[in-house]
Order: C-alpha cells, then sequence, then structure tokens
C-alpha cells in the first residue's frame, strides 16, 4: 500500500527554539536502544525519523549545541540550548548527509512512517511487544541501521 503523505512536515524540539521544516516525505523510521541514545534523550530508548538533510530547513540553528561522537556511525547529535532537549541528528555518509529527528517532534506524528525495527537491543531497558525485527549487538544494529539509512538515500 502506497501511502500519501501532506509535505511539509513541521518539528521542533520540546520548547521551540529550534524548528524544522521538512520538504519531504519522512523516509524511515526506527528505534534505538543503545546507551547513547538513552543518555541524549532522557527516555528508556529513541525513536527516531529518518530524512535526507537536504529535506529539512532549520530555523533557530544558533540554538542547537552540537556534540560529535567519533565512533561509527559518526553522529553529530544536537541539543537545544534552551530546553536541554534533542533538537536534530546529523550523519555523514559519504557525500550524503542524513537527518534524524525524534519522532515524538514532529506535529503530525500520524503522517509519519511506521517503525521498521529495533536496534541495540541488547541494550534494552525493557522488552519491546510488537513483531518488529530486533537487532542485537554493535555490528549487528550498525549494519542494519546502514541498510536502511541506504534506502532512505536511495529514495
Ligand atoms: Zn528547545
Ligand atoms: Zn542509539
Amino acid at each position: 500500500m502506497t501511502m500519501i503523505l501532506t509535505v511539509p512536515q513541521h518539528a521542533n524540539c520540546e520548547c521551540g527554539a529550534c524548528q524544522f521544516e521538512v520538504d519531504a516525505a519522512p523516509a524511515a523510521r526506527f528505534i534505538c536502544h543503545c546507551t547513547i541514545c538513552q543518555a541524549y534523550t532522557g527516555k528508556p530508548f529513541s525513536d527516531v525519523t529518518v530524512l535526507r538533510a537536504r529535506s529539512v530547513d532549520v530555523h533557530g540553528a544558533e540554538n542547537i549545541a552540537f556534540r560529535e561522537y567519533r565512533l561509527p556511525p559518526n553522529i553529530s547529535r544536537g541539543l537545544c540550548k534552551r530546553c536541554g532537549k534533542p533538537a536534530i541528528e546529523f550523519g555523514g555518509f559519504g557525500p550524503a548527509k542524513i537527518a534524524f529527528i525524534l519522532s515524538s517532534n514532529f506535529n503530525r506524528k500520524d503522517l509519519l512512517p511506521p517503525v521498521e525495527m529495533h536496534m541495540f537491543y541488547h541494550r534494552r531497558q525493557s522488552d519491546a511487544v510488537d513483531a518488529l525485527p530486533k537487532y542485537s549487538g554493535y555490528l549487528r544494529s550498525n549494519l542494519a541501521a546502514i541498510k536502511l539509512i541506504l534506502g532512505v538515500l536511495q529514495s
């Protein structure tokens, strides 16, 4: 079934100081249980929507403090300087750049794609009650994420 998604989509951090206009339908969505995501979100896991960075317009970029994580897959995670909550994350994959926005930061969550999988499931704080694929271990989780991201880049 093909879903017709209304664009543009809008997202923002919790306080609204960082705003994002998305001019393409979000391409993928997954849940990450890794400890970095847990620290970044302050929640047991991170439910993120994946987009091509070029389809995201950032307003209030001066309100975002980025922290780089050098380990693969080289994610730069932005927190809002005002509310201290997640704003946007970027990952560099060759010439292509990917953006990750917390699914809960979108105004129209009903227009987001369904969650496709769980990764870093071995770090979970509680079991997920769904039939989605669950990837455990650093390598398996990263391979699953890279495959999903390559799909986004080809879309
Ligand atoms: Zn904020
Ligand atoms: Zn993670």
